[in-house]
């Protein structure tokens, strides 16, 4: 299928490795420009280069943290006026409702909300004016089914998902198109990190945490982040001009089990 946006620009967020990469790696397929951005600029090089040989479009690495103002001025002054664009930072550390003080929920309001809406405000003007945008949110699973120890996730994303609710249908009328994308467990760093964690917890091998978190997901798998990245481009295409303000859950059928 042609998805019709070769020649477009891309911002990608948090972009070196994992859903961010997958993403960027699926726009370049169909033909996009990207601007690509990580904290970490070895990783970044690294992804943005493999990205160029491989579909030969231009990509403009930014290293800077999106979550501040000043990464984000970056990034933003680097990239220009773009066509699509695609937020996503790292997600907010777990813990128990008792744990949190006021500055982590600031922390991750400010990192998984107010970032991804500063960034659709300032990109979105343009969008309008040449009447054609698209938008894909990296939010989580969490937001349609909240995970216990992911409290300050819960909280900033399902804030971002009212705002963009609303937004999604003010800026339709423009030709620009809002979508939200809920990764549930996928084979990534934050995977193998998470992974790690119930190692040590129950004496187990990594093989084996794996395999028991994989029983638990009815297609019995991890999400690859090349099936995200071909979902996010599919969002951004010429195809998707009628899906508005949707969230829309890659999960494995994870949520909503029925015993
Ligand atoms: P990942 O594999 O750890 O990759 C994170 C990427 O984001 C890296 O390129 C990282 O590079 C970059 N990054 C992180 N913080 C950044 C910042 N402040 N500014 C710029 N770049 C930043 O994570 P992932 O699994 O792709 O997850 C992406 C998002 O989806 C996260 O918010 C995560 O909570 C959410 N999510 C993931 C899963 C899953 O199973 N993987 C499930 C649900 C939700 P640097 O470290 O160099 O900046």
């Amino acid at each position: 299928m042609d998805l019709g946006i070769r020649g477009k620009k891309a911002l990608v967020c948090a972009s070196s490795k994992g859903l961010g990469l997958g993403c960027a790696e699926a726009l370049a397929e169909a033909g996009v420009d990207l601007v690509m951005n990580a904290r970490g600029a070895e990783a970044l090089t690294a992804a943005a280069g493999g990205i160029r040989a491989r579909w030969q479009v231009a990509v403009t690495a930014v290293a800077a943290d999106i979550t501040t103002p000043d990464g984000r001025a970056a990034v933003l002054s680097a990239a220009g006026p773009v066509d699509i664009l695609v937020t996503n930072a790292g997600g907010p550390p777990p813990g128990t409702w008792s744990d949190w003080s006021r500055d982590d929920f600031l922390r991750a309001i400010d990192a998984n909300m107010l970032t991804p809406i500063a960034l659709m405000q300032a990109t979105m003007p343009h969008m309008i004016a040449q009447g054609w945008g698209r938008v894909v949110n990296i939010t989580s699973a969490a937001v349609r089914s909240p995970i216990a120890a992911l409290g300050l996730s819960n909280t900033a994303r399902s804030g971002l998902t009212g705002f963009v609710a609303g937004t999604s249908r003010q800026v339709a009328p423009h030709g620009v198109i809002i979508n939200n994308l809920l990764p549930g467990i996928h084979a990534t760093d934050r995977a193998v990190s998470l992974d790690t964690a119930v190692t040590r917890a129950k004496g187990i091998t990594m093989a084996q945490a794996i395999a028991e978190r994989a029983a638990t997901i009815p297609a019995r798998r991890y999400g690859d982040p090349a099936e995200f990245g071909a979902m996010c481009a599919f969002l951004c295409s010429r195809h998707a001009g009628f899906i508005v303000g949707q969230n829309i859950l890659m999960d494995g059928g994870a949520s909503n089990q029925n015993p």
